[in-house]
């Protein structure tokens, strides 16, 4: 096996072009060594470019090198993004947090992995760039080619980064998710949600279910019932009710029932969906 750590992007883009398909791009390996290292890894986990996390104007850009550990404890993505530091400090356990990466949980497209669903919910896109240099900008959902399966070639292209709009004043977001232990534990569903209020009621809502389709999935019904409605008791309980009746879920022998996961998203959406507005309602009375 060969194992290059690329000291730049360049680097890095000339190692895959040269190796014609045969080489992988690497991160912190969390899912890689399971699944069988490639014969050439191209590792890209301290490239000082993909490990910054930056606030421009109104967007905040992850990049794909972070660590779980490095986003959870990230001050500008707790108060911009809660969404993802509560995401990113749910991943398995310390040392799979200081390891595992945002892009890499992404690449590797489990369906309820816990970052892609709080940047799903965030509304994020992937910043990617091929081996020829060229770059384009990726909606999430793009992403994916089936359960487990992404479209990104990791022998061909990197993800560089995740950007999104931060949370702004009226705006809050939240992750919650419901796994068999708190720790080490792949979840049974996870659910996130991104809130923005207008004179005291819902003018923008994205709500994000997994595991669903192979892609974290948006509850559309769920979100335009909630539009104009006020956040309280009731509301709390009608995304309760929509949420878990707008999910076509599969059971799963290790996991739960699909009747079991059904209940679990209801109840963890109307969840997010009131931590989300608190954290709104918080800056309001600070
Ligand atoms: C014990 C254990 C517990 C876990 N618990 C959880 C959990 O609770 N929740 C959860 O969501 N996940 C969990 N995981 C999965 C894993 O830790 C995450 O998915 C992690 O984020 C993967 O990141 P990585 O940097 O280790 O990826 P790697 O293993 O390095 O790479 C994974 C895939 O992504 C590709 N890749 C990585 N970075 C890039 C990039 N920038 N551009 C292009 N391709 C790239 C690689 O080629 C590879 O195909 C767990 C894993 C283990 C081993």
């Amino acid at each position: 096996m060969s194992y290059f750590t690329a000291a730049s992007l360049d680097e890095a883009l000339n190692v895959l072009r040269e190796a014609k398909g045969k080489a992988l791009i690497i991160a912190g390996a969390t899912d890689l060594f399971l699944k069988g290292m490639p014969s050439q890894a191209v590792d890209i986990a301290s490239l000082p470019e993909l490990g910054m996390i930056v606030e421009e104007q109104d967007y905040l850009s992850v990049g794909a090198a972070v660590t779980h550990a490095a986003a959870a404890s990230s001050p500008l993505i707790m108060v911009k993004a809660a969404a993802l530091a509560e995401a990113c400090a749910a991943v398995g356990s310390p040392q799979v947090r200081n390891l595992g990466t945002i892009g890499g949980n992404l690449v590797n497209a489990a369906p309820a992995a816990d970052a892609a669903v709080a940047l799903a919910a965030l509304g994020a896109k992937a910043v990617l760039c091929d081996i020829d240099g060229r770059r384009r900008v990726e909606e999430l959902g793009n992403l994916y080619a089936g359960y487990n399966q992404s479209r990104i070639d990791s022998s061909r292209e990197i993800v560089l980064n995740l950007i999104f709009k931060t949370c702004q004043f009226n705006e809050g977001s939240a992750f919650a998710r419901f796994a068999s232990r708190r720790a080490l534990s792949l979840p049974m569903v996870n659910v996130a949600a991104r809130v923005g209020l207008e004179n005291g009621v819902f003018a923008e809502v994205r709500l994000v279910a997994a595991p669903v389709k192979p892609a974290p999935t948006r509850l559309f019904k769920t979100e335009e019932a909630l539009l104009g409605k006020e956040p309280n008791e009731e509301t709390r309980q009608m995304v309760e009710e929509l949420a878990s009746a707008e999910v076509k879920v599969r059971g799963s022998l290790l996991r739960c029932s699909a009747d079991y996961r059904r209940h679990l998203i209801g109840v963890l959406a109307g969840r997010v969906l009131m931590a989300a507005v608190r954290r709104v309602q918080d800056k309001e009375e600070s």
